[in-house]
């Protein structure tokens, strides 16, 4: 079920930043230093950070994700982490926020910052009227995650979510 504080979140942040920024694949870097946030690679040093995917450093303006992870997934979590900052999700929270790969792409379901982090990533990365557009012209999962630079997974999930593809469902 789309969450409208989100949707909301994300239309006020292209408005605020100009429509320039939902040129396909849209910017997540760009994006993040237009909210004057630097995006780093973490090199992972140890196990622990081997599972990390990204983390927000609120008081140091700064991102990270984790360089081992795909391209697409990076593009994700840069999102996710942008969600956070401009969800305001730190609000008595401390300094940084850490995401393990858990967090993001498992997250249990009552951790409602990371389900609403992962709605604005989806809707930042895959904004509505182009999916719709693309959706309509390829009716292809797998080009579409191509042009939006995105996980298969997360393709499948927005074009489910905007009931343009039927959620597959398994039977035994
Ligand atoms: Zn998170």
């Amino acid at each position: 079920m789309a969450n409208n504080k989100v949707t909301n979140a994300v239309n006020k942040l292209f408005a605020k930043i100009g429509d320039g920024f939902k040129r396909v694949p849209v910017p997540v870097v760009d994006i993040a230093e237009a909210l004057a946030f630097r995006v780093h690679v973490l090199i992972p040093e140890n196990i622990e950070e081997e599972y990390v995917s990204g983390i927000v450093m609120y008081d140091k303006h700064t991102i990270y994700v984790n360089e081992n992870d795909s391209f697409e997934r990076q593009r994700f979590t840069i999102a996710h982490e942008i969600g956070h900052i401009v969800l305001e999700h730190n609000v008595g929270k401390g300094k940084e926020h850490i995401d393990t790969r858990m967090k993001i792409h498992d997250p249990i379901e009552s951790d409602i910052r990371e389900i609403e982090a992962n709605q604005f990533a989806a809707e930042l990365i895959m904004p509505e009227d182009e999916v719709r557009d693309f959706w309509n012209d390829v009716k292809d999962i797998r080009r579409c995650a191509k042009y939006f630079a995105c996980s298969f997974t997360a393709m499948e999930s927005r074009l489910t979510n905007l009931r343009l593809i039927k959620k597959v469902v398994y039977e035994i």
